[in-house]
């Protein structure tokens, strides 16, 4: 059957054998004579799956006993609402570090809720850089700060979480989630879109710790305030019950590898192996992170000039890769290498990498 060398920013390349469970499973799950997506949100078949991803994704994570694991809709986009919503009072400041295009959406999004500042920003060099520790500045009026733990878009990753005290600190981790051991206690709030590492759009998983839900001042809508998940276990509202049916065969396969630790060094072999093509090719490629700051989720690099890229993203195409092509405000190539794609693909694309500036070059 014919698979892409799917190198998609999100949604992104999915592990064949999650879908290949799910096609097995597709017209009759659990023996019901149903798909998963004609059960009722209320029925135990579809609970059961329910509970499973959720604490398939507390032990996987090793999330402790005082954080609450949540599975909303919206987007990690509506995020950028909620979080200040339930978390800044009048009185209190929001602080963002400013590492690319999705944090500035968030501090955009959380300027229209209540008080914010910036708490260090790497706009000036187009972010190809992650600000260190001594970079960052809050005030005692801090209710969190605010970070973007990979930008999608610009290639770069945090690799030491800044050490705040008091302070929550409130993780975009979208497009790195599950692709590395972390440890949640350092974190106030982890909020991330699924369709990158967690499965397909559609569920955003949240997780809070306990005692900062409710910490705003403010009577939010019922929908838009954390509790009312909580207290209904997500299940308030009828929950994009397919999204989750496929986070939970994610979540067995991350377990099945052998769980983040095996991904993380997995993850850590593909991007090393990208980085070196760019910085062994005498300048033809040209990595835009940094290299302290580098990504091990999307490589983003740039080739001599524009000529040169439309033909390396037609010649990529015709052999059979899917994705490679940069966001504009990067400009250039990017390869979003995700927990699902093998290292048979970057080595693939290394080759093709080789090649197409050899071939140019003549
Ligand atoms: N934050 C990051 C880091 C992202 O990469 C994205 C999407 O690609 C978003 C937020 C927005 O996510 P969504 O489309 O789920 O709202």
């Amino acid at each position: 059957m014919k698979r892409a060398l799917n190198f998609n920013a999100g949604p992104a390349a999915l592990p064949e054998a999650v879908l290949q469970k799910a096609q097995q499973e597709w017209l009759n799950i659990e023996d019901t004579g149903m798909s998963v997506m004609e059960l009722s949100h209320r029925s135990q078949t579809f609970e059961n799956i329910h509970n499973k991803a959720i604490s398939l994704l507390k032990e996987i994570m090793d999330i402790p006993d005082n954080y609450e694991i949540l599975f909303l809709q919206g987007g990690a986009s509506l995020q950028f609402s909620m979080v200040p919503m339930n978390l800044l009072s009048t009185g209190k400041k929001a602080y963002y570090v400013l590492t690319g295009s999705w944090s500035e959406k968030a501090l955009n999004e959380a300027g229209k809720i209540g008080d914010t500042a910036v708490a260090a920003s790497a706009k000036d060099t187009n972010y190809t850089y992650i600000p260190s520790a001594d970079e960052i500045s809050f005030g005692e009026d801090a209710a969190y700060v605010h970070i973007t733990t990979n930008n999608t878009i610009f290639g770069t990753q945090w690799n030491n979480y800044p050490v705040l005290e008091e302070v929550p600190l409130v993780a975009d981790m979208s497009s790195d989630i599950l692709s590395k051991k972390i440890d949640i206690s350092k974190f106030g709030l982890i909020y991330a879109g699924a369709q990158k590492n967690l499965g397909p759009s559609g569920v955003t998983v949240v997780i809070i710790r306990k005692d900062l839900v409710n910490s705003s001042l403010t009577n939010l809508p019922t929908m838009l305030n954390y509790e009312t998940h909580i207290k209904n276990n997500s299940l308030y509202n009828t929950p994009p019950t397919l999204a989750i049916y496929l986070l939970s065969l994610v979540l067995e396969w991350v377990k099945d590898q052998g769980g983040v630790e095996v991904l993380q060094e997995n993850n850590t072999a593909k991007a090393k192996l990208i980085y070196d093509a760019i910085d062994n090719s005498e300048g033809f490629y040209k990595g835009h992170a940094q290299p302290e700051s580098r990504s091990h989720m999307n490589v983003t690099f740039t080739l001599p000039d524009e000529a040169a890229t439309k033909k390396f993203l037609e010649e990529a195409k015709l052999a059979g890769f899917v994705g490679l092509n940069g966001h504009r405000s990067v400009g250039g190539c990017r390869a979003s290498i995700y927990n699902a794609v093998p290292l048979s693909h970057c080595e693939k694309l290394v080759g093709f990498m080789k090649n197409f500036k050899e071939s140019y070059s003549s």
